[in-house]
């Protein structure tokens, strides 16, 4: 039974941290919102109330934190985790942030003599629920090696990907092919439709011939063939737009520092930028094609 420091329990830090409390470990929850805290000490968590506080003495922390500015001011600032944290502690940012960031607190904690693993997820609120996102992860082979019993307690794919940054650097690969993949999905339906020709009947053909993806055939962008799909619910409770926006201007940045040609990722941050901006920012990423209909 371990002591977790669990700094961010929003949407997805607090069924993490309840799946750790569900596997007997002991979790000390810090957040600024004191309502998503509520959420977890109703659980058995125990609140701590700094960040500080919550560090001390633990034998893990783990940050889901919003975005790069977040984890750099917990980890960076002058009194932070890393001058409160024992010095055999071992560090996870599981937020989904910048690389740049990633590698300054990655640079960071080696210096101050920690194990650090940078490791966002995939899988979503369902998933943190479930206990089943996947982990990318990037570290050294020791900060993997002690991370992943802890992290299996939440997920069930847990993959070392590289060094600093490369968990950050495999989930923005990821998600911006998906957005390509999604709204390429999306625009094979809506010329469908115009050629006259069936959902089911499409999906048939193009789920068994080349075509064949993850945004087809387990995301469905229409009603109908694919039941669990956010199509089927009028797009909601799934991937919202505005974080597949974040992802792709992540991906966007990462692309521009590294001098990587991709053309179809900006040309997918520019439609899901203008699709949040009418209105759908709450909207699952895949009611896109509500949009791509809409164009002649
Ligand atoms: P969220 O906004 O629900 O949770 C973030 C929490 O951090 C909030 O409760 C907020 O109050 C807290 N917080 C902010 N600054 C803080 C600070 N300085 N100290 C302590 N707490 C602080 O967001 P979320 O949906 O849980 O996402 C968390 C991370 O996971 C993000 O980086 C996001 O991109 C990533 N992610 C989200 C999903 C998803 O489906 N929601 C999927 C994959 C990855």
């Amino acid at each position: 039974m371990a002591t977790i420091a669990f700094i961010g329990v929003g949407n997805m830090g607090g069924p993490m941290a309840r799946n750790l409390l569900k596997a007997q470990d002991k979790v000390r929850a810090f957040d600024v919102s004191p309502a998503a805290v509520k959420h977890v000490t109703e659980a058995g968590a125990t609140e701590s109330k700094t960040a500080l506080d919550a560090v001390k003495d633990a034998d893990v922390v783990i940050t889901m934190l919003p975005a790069g500015a977040h984890v750099r001011s917990v980890y960076l600032e002058e009194q932070s985790i890393l001058t409160a944290a024992r010095k055999d502690a071992l560090l996870i940012d599981c937020s989904t942030i910048d690389i740049d960031s990633a590698r300054a607190v990655h640079a960071a904690a080696l210096k101050a003599g920690f194990d650090f693993l940078d490791a966002p997820v995939s899988g979503g609120v369902g998933g943190a629920e479930a206990g089943t996102l996947a982990f990318m992860c990037g570290g050294s082979d020791k900060a993997f090696a002690r991370a992943k019993p802890i992290l299996e307690k939440m997920g069930k794919r847990i993959v070392h990907a590289g060094g600093a940054g490369a968990g950050q650097a495999a989930k923005i690969c990821n998600n911006m092919l998906l957005a390509i993949s999604m709204i390429g999905t999306c625009e094979a339906f809506a010329l469908g439709e115009k050629l006259g020709l069936e959902h089911q009947k499409l999906f048939e053909i193009m789920s068994a011939a080349s075509g064949q993806c993850w945004s087809l055939t387990t995301y469905c962008p229409v009603p109908g063939p694919v039941p669990t799909a956010p199509s089927n619910r009028d797009y909601t409770g799934g991937f919202a737009t505005a974080l597949m926006l974040k992802d792709l201007k992540l991906s966007q940045a990462a692309a521009q520092g590294a001098g990587a040609a991709t053309p179809l990722g900006a040309e997918a941050a520019q439609l899901y930028a203008l699709f949040a901006a009418q209105g759908n920012a709450g909207v699952d990423f895949s009611g896109i094609i509500k949009m791509l209909r809409g164009g002649q």
